[in-house]
């Protein structure tokens, strides 16, 4: 152990650009995960039959607005021109995702131009929040009919929401919906305001074995950092990619997470496109995903019969699980910063990184913009 300059727990995208940009400044870096692949939560694979491309923890997007991001990613892999989009299925039809203008008209079967259906849904949303006397908004209901009225409130968000949290909208913040969720144009892009959009040709595990190919890095799969850390030097810098709650045997509780579950087959009844959300409460998974339309650089693969679909079920956390989601509070983020300052007195030389680290919602970009920052820090560059 005493050869390595930095020992990183976890191989997702936060470890790998870490470890990698380590070892372009010269330092010797272990790269250890628990599972038996790298890339964590992006792994990928290609399904032998079919060459459809899965997406093992649900379909990953690459998307950022941060050319510093997407000059450094874009080293590792080419990138096809997929742009996402997103339907929802409310009482057997589909409506495009975030609400639009074609989503408006079709739910309130009218033909609006969009300063027309702007005032409408002013309207809307002045009569019900007036019907239910909401005046400061206190929680993600009240703001949601505040912003668009019950109709579309109820149709889109409410029964969506509320199966991903397993709770009623009533006790979720109101902050989560902070921006007005409706575009008054026909924009049906799902990321509107990304600069860099697209899947890596190869798949995502192969982008990330590109990132950690240097000599400098050597890597272990199917380690815990449990099994090692008995026989690290007292000054071994770690990188902690894990969940800061489970590496201190939830001595202060188990903070609050949200997990997810995946049914996947393969079928001849694909869903026609990459993602349809479920917005209806008696349909009890959240998203279903199509993978092989993210392909779209190989036209063979998706026009063949085969799918694979995966449909995708939130579920509450448990001890040992997989946690995907932090739950964002001021009770969770008080707990996290008290898990923090445990971290600093029994592991002085421990960093905490990733999205289970940093107890945050991170998309790609913010995870390897985080970790750009660190190996920033690390190696004075
Ligand atoms: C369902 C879903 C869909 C998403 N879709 C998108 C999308 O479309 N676009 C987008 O940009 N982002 C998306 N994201 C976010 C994206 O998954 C994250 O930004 C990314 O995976 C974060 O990488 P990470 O390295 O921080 O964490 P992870 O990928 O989770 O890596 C952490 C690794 O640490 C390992 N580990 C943990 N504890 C230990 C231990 N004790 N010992 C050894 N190893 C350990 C884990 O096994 C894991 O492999 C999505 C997230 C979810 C949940």
């Amino acid at each position: 152990m005493k050869k390595y300059d930095y020992i990183v727990v976890g191989a997702g995208i936060f470890g790998a650009t870490v470890a990698e940009r380590l070892a372009n400044a010269g330092l010797k870096t272990l790269v250890i995960d628990r599972r038996e692949h790298l890339a964590g939560n992006i792994y990928s694979y290609a399904d032998a039959e079919t060459g459809i491309e899965v997406h093992k923890y649900g379909s990953h997007i690459f998307h950022t607005e941060i050319d510093e991001v997407w000059d450094y990613i874009a080293r590792f892999s080419e990138f096809n021109d997929y742009v996402h989009t997103v339907n929802t299925r409310h009482k057997g039809k589909l409506y495009p995702m975030p609400i639009n203008l074609d989503t408006i008209n079709m739910l309130y079967g009218m033909d609006m131009s969009a300063e027309e259906a702007k005032e409408f849904v002013a309207e809307e949303a002045k009569r019900d929040s007036k019907k239910y006397g909401i005046e400061m908004p206190q929680n993600f209901e009240e703001k949601g009919i505040s912003l668009v009225g019950e109709k579309l409130y109820t149709a889109f968000l409410k029964n969506y929401t509320e199966k991903q949290w397993n709770t009623s909208a009533r006790n979720l913040s109101a902050e989560i919906l902070n921006r007005i969720p409706v575009r008054f144009s026909h924009d049906n892009r799902y990321f509107m305001t990304a600069k860099h959009q697209g899947i890596p040709k190869n798949g995502y595990t192969k982008m990330v074995e590109k990132m950690l190919e240097a000599d400098a890095i050597e890597i272990r799969l199917g380690v815990d950092f449990k099994d090692i850390e008995n026989g690290l030097p007292n000054n071994a810098r770690v990188i902690y990619c894990g969940q800061v709650d489970e590496l201190l045997n939830y001595e202060l509780g188990v903070l609050p997470w949200r997990s997810l579950r995946f049914e996947e087959e393969k079928t001849e009844e694909g869903l026609g496109e990459a993602v349809i959300n479920e917005a209806d409460k008696e349909v009890p998974y959240t998203r279903a995903h199509d993978y092989k339309f993210y392909q779209i650089h190989q036209p063979e693969v998706i026009k063949q019969k085969a799918s694979i679909v995966a449909r995708e079920y939130p579920a509450d956390f448990k001890k040992g699980g997989e946690a995907y989601y932090p739950v964002n509070n001021k009770e969770s983020a008080e707990l996290y910063e008290k898990y923090v300052d445990l971290v600093k007195v029994k592991y002085p030389n421990m960093i905490l990184g990733g999205r289970l680290g940093a107890y945050q919602y991170w998309d790609m970009d913010k995870a390897i913009k985080n970790a750009l920052d660190l190996a920033k820090e690390l190696t004075n560059k």
